[in-house]
């Protein structure tokens, strides 16, 4: 099963990827996550991506659609991946149809005003595992891992209404684009994640 997670920053995409991908065994890739390895690596990838997401942009399409066929090709994704944060843009999607025909693009849509709240309580660890401030309990460390939580530079409200401004020039039209290809299903990001969980369940269990 070949899987895109679609929908604004803060939906829930990565959340929902990290039990999907747990139940379903797919590889979950996070465009996302990669860059932000980099980062933390200091590599030349890295240093590039640093300057376009540091002013909520996207790092240009040439880097990030090669850098994703690149991380398909691996064996973790022979059995089927989960693409959350990919692609972002009109430009990748077409460079994607090109190799790949997928089965699924579910949007996960929510509200701006819930969008902000999470993504400015949003915590997360290096190992890709996110949480909420109002989860934690003040607790400071990973549950998976261990590992000290930190806030995303990106996250810091300036840069949020940036994001959300690109999301909707750059990547809602995607939704037309799956809508057209027939392939697009939509779940409310609005619910607690259990609910959103469900939905998406529903809508996988229909394909598989
Ligand atoms: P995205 O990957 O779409 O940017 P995340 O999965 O990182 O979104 O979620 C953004 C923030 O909202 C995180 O702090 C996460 O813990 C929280 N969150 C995710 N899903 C829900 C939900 N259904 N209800 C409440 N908070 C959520
Ligand atoms: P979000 O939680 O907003 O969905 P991500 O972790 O997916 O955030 O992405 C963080 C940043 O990484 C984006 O704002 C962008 O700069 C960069 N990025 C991630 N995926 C892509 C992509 N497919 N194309 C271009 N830039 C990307
Ligand atoms: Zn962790």
């Amino acid at each position: 099963m070949k899987v895109v997670l679609l929908g604004p920053p803060g939906a829930g995409k990565g959340t929902q990827a990290m039990r999907i991908a747990k139940e379903y065994q797919l590889a979950h890739i996070s465009t996302g996550d990669i860059f932000r390895q980099n980062l933390r690596e200091n590599t030349e990838l890295g240093k590039l991506a640093k300057s376009y997401m540091d002013q909520g942009q996207l790092v240009p399409d040439d880097v990030t659609i090669a850098m994703v066929l690149d991380r398909l090709q691996k064996d973790d994704c022979q059995n089927g991946y989960l693409l959350d944060g990919f692609p972002r843009t009109v430009a990748q999607a077409k460079a994607f149809d090109e190799t790949t025909k997928i089965d699924v693009a579910l949007d996960i849509e929510a509200p701006d005003e819930l969008l902000v709240r999470r993504i400015a309580g949003r915590r997360m660890c290096s190992c890709g595992a996110t949480y909420h401030v109002d989860w934690l309990n003040g607790k400071t460390t990973c549950d998976v891992c261990g590992k000290e939580l930190y806030q995303r530079d990106d996250d810091r409200e300036e840069t949020v209404y940036k994001r959300l401004m690109v999301y909707k020039e750059q990547t809602a039209p995607l939704i037309d684009h799956y809508a057209q290809a027939g392939v697009l299903k939509s779940v409310d990001g609005a619910q607690d994640v259990e609910k959103v969980y469900e939905e998406i369940k529903k809508v996988l269990d229909g394909i598989a």
